[in-house]
């Protein structure tokens, strides 16, 4: 009978959630937790995953989707790269990459996610003009060059804390990367931008 109960359990927390949301109306999803399993990270790497999901909901970029996160120790999981992104599963494998970079590549696979969930098609298309994105996601194009990769980026870019340069065929001044990030999210990013 564990099954039953664990059956029963779960609605009794489903239904907690709906009178929650209920009760505090669109102010709700902000405080909820975020529906994400982790797999296979160590405690420092869970420790990073959940930073780099927290840093979402801290500079206002709600509705995160749900994730699963996937903590890898070979780069072949990744496709000999340093994550991964598609349809609400991360990919990670920055076990050899410091601190600051495997928060990066947290950041931005999670991005993919949110900018699926949350970019409307119309910004998207200025983006990408703005930016002389030809394609939003042509694989046969040099990642630098698909527009999905240098929304993630320039979104990591806005939640990180501005120590690590995105990856754009050229950097832009300060003044342009929050200016695409605000373009993007409709806020401006989470550090305070240098001077
Ligand atoms: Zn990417």
């Amino acid at each position: 009978m564990a099954g039953t109960h664990a059956l029963a359990t779960r609605i009794a927390f489903i239904v907690a959630l709906a009178l929650a949301a209920a009760a505090f109306g669109v102010e709700a999803p902000a405080a909820a937790p975020r529906p994400l399993t982790i797999a296979g990270a160590n405690a420092a790497e869970e420790r990073v995953v959940d930073w780099a999901i927290r840093r979402f909901g801290d500079a206002g970029l709600r509705n995160l989707p749900p994730l699963e996160i996937y903590v890898h120790r070979s780069h072949d999981d990744c496709d000999g790269g340093l994550g991964l992104y598609f349809a609400g599963r991360v990919d990670l494998c920055t076990k050899d990459s410091s601190e600051p970079y495997q928060r990066k590549f947290a950041l931005h696979e999670a991005a993919h996610a949110w900018v699926e969930a949350n970019v409307p098609r119309e910004i998207l298309r200025t983006f990408m003009q703005r930016q002389q994105v030809v394609a939003w996601n042509d694989r046969s194009l040099p990642w630098k060059e698909r527009g999905t990769e240098q929304a993630a980026e320039i979104i990591t870019w806005g939640l990180d804390e501005g120590e690590i340069a995105p990856l754009l065929p050229e950097v832009p001044p300060t003044a342009t990367l929050a200016s695409l990030y605000e373009m993007l999210t409709g806020r401006s990013p989470h550090h305070p931008p240098a001077a």
